[in-house]
């Protein structure tokens, strides 16, 4: 007998059921008028915060999950509500992240839990690395971390690009150049503590999609942070550099690379609940429109897309979950697993939110309906935490071996 199941357990279903209330009842009422507003919701964040949703112990306990499916879960309910909004719920952990991927075990316990702050005081992280001209390039990154032995403390300066939660974080954890001769194997993470002097906000984007989520430019001039903010600590960086400039790979992974690979199940995740709010609109609409006498899903043009949309969304539903089983269980991403559930379930968004305008013709390319947001809402998936062309790179290294330019 094998214990083989793909049956939700009975905390996952709860936890289900409990984050899909949140979303129905508090914020996909709110959704409409936060991309509207174009400004960050508080007052959901700050509701989020007092049940509970919102905090780094509520990460905690869904990390600690061993199947790996319980935040992936919580994800995919949060975004069918708004995507917006779910990313000024989640924006946070992408932020504690950086710091669990990098940081010793005392500096994961100091500073994660300020990415968060407390019901009382809602804080937020941001996850500083894209700048203006280092995108997917995230090795020819600009922003320099230059050690002053003097005080111990390291100065940053630079410009970070398109990062959410930027300039309105308490935490901003900086990935910076220490040795740019050796591109991504000499970057190193740190922490900006709240308050520092020399961090501002650029401009803030207007953007095409998740408008309710804040991305704006950070500034850091001259932006002095003491040593214990440097994450993993300053021998194992030399240490680090030294290997690096001996063979010309530390062997690590950038610590930048190795957030991104960690988190991507999750950005699938919340491109799946786009991808299942427009569908299950767009399903309910075609069995109430009625055209030339009938409902219009009585046309197998419209009942087949609906059944194409089910199917590619459950077949992303299906990476999703292997990927976030593997990095909970430390499976290596040996054919790009990670990657393959962010392009798949990216790139499904994309293109389940339109066949659903499509079903909803003239009515779908409105604001008076939800789904026209949901579709500006799901390019996203196919842009940040590395573009579809960036994953179709890492899954093709990963599958033949070979350094694909
Ligand atoms: C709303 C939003 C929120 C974001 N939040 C954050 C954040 O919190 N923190 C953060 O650090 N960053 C964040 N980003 C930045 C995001 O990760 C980058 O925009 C993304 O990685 C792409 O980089 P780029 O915009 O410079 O595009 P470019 O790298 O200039 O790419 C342009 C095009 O060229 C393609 N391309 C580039 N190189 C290759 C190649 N080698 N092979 C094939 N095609 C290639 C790309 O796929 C893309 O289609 C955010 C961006 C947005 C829009």
């Amino acid at each position: 007998m094998s214990d083989y199941s793909l049956d939700l357990n009975e905390d996952q279903q709860t936890l289900v059921d409990w984050v899909h209330t949140f979303a129905a009842d508090v914020i996909r009422p709110a959704a409409e008028e936060w991309d509207e507003r174009e400004e960050f919701p508080w007052p959901i964040v700050q509701e989020a915060a007092n049940i509970g949703l919102y905090g780094w112990e509520f990460m905690a306990a869904n990390l600690g999950d061993p199947t790996g499916l319980s935040i992936v879960l919580a994800i995919e309910e949060l975004f069918w509500g708004d995507a917006g909004i779910g990313l000024s719920i989640f924006g946070s952990g992408l932020a504690a992240a950086g710091i669990s991927g990098n940081g010793t075990p005392e500096q994961v316990m100091e500073w994660v839990p300020q990415c968060y702050g407390t019901a009382d005081k809602v804080q937020l992280g941001a996850f500083c690395v894209s700048e203006p001209d280092a995108g997917s390039d995230v090795s020819s990154l600009r922003t320099r971390a230059v050690y002053d032995e003097k005080t111990d403390e390291w100065v940053l300066n630079g410009t970070k690009a398109w990062i959410t939660n930027g300039g309105i974080a308490d935490i901003h954890v900086v990935v910076a150049a220490v040795d740019p001769e050796l591109k991504g194997r000499g970057q190193a993470s740190f922490v900006v503590p709240p308050g520092t002097k020399g961090l501002s906000m650029g401009q803030k984007y207007k953007k095409h999609g998740i408008k309710a989520s804040h991305t704006s430019e950070v500034v850091l001039d001259d932006v002095r942070v003491p040593g214990r903010c440097l994450l993993g600590g300053k021998e194992k960086l030399d240490e680090k550099l030294a290997r690096a400039r001996e063979s010309g790979s530390s062997g690590q992974k950038q610590p930048a690379m190795a957030t991104f690979e960690a988190t991507r199940p999750a950005v699938g995740a919340q491109a799946l609940g786009v991808a299942r709010a427009a569908y299950e609109y767009s399903l309910e609409y075609a069995k109430e429109r009625q055209a030339f006498g009938r409902p219009i899903i009585m046309n197998q043009s419209i009942a087949f897309k609906l059944a194409d949309m089910k199917t590619e969304i459950d077949a992303a539903r299906l990476l999703v979950h292997r990927a976030a089983w593997m990095a909970a269980n430390r499976k290596e991403f040996k054919a790009g697993e990670g990657s393959m559930s962010k392009l798949k379930a990216g790139e499904v968004a994309v293109w389940v939110t339109e066949q659903a305008i499509q079903i909803l013709g003239g009515y779908g390319y409105t604001r008076e309906y939800p789904v026209e947001r949901w579709h500006r809402d799901a390019k996203i998936f196919t842009i940040f935490e590395g573009t579809s062309e960036i994953q179709r790179l890492v899954i093709s290294r990963n599958i033949s071996g070979l350094r694909i330019p």
